[in-house]
């Protein structure tokens, strides 16, 4: 059986090939990989660039900048812990620097309100005192 946050939602792995990503977001910062021969930045993290196929890579904290790519509403929950929130929305946020990440808007956002290319930014929501999650915010929405 996989963890689970106390709401029965489920926990990621924090010691894993990602771990410099989560302890990142602990810091406040997003945490990539950040390829030493092309420079382009990738996340998840992966053994070689799937850009150049590079072999060599290294951490590198990049803005939290982006915009929404896409997105979906899920009306039913999959897992126990998000029934309450249904209808819920997942984004896929391109940051400027090009990494990708799915997500969910922070603070209650609308769901009528997300456009494809609407401008969002990073925010870090504390779960507990091991895991802080990257949510995202309307680049209009105050903190
Ligand atoms: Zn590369």
């Amino acid at each position: 059986m996989s963890a689970v946050l106390p709401s029965d939602k489920p926990r990621p792995r924090l010691d894993g090939p990602e771990q410099p990503f989560w302890a990142g977001l602990k810091d406040r910062q997003i945490r990539v990989q950040r390829c030493d021969h092309c420079g382009r930045h990738r996340f998840p993290a992966s053994r070689y660039c799937p850009h150049c196929h590079g072999p060599h890579s290294h951490w590198d904290a990049v803005g939290g900048e982006g915009e929404v790519e896409s997105f979906c509403i899920f009306h039913k929950a999959y897992f126990p812990g998000f029934a309450a929130e249904t209808p819920y929305a997942v984004i896929q946020v391109r940051l400027d620097s090009g990494v990708r990440f799915f997500s969910n808007l922070a603070g209650g956002a609308d769901n009528a309100e997300i456009q494809i290319g609407m401008r969002v930014r990073a925010v870090f929501e504390d779960v507990d005192d091991a895991l802080t999650l990257l949510k995202f915010r309307t680049a209009e929405a105050k903190p």
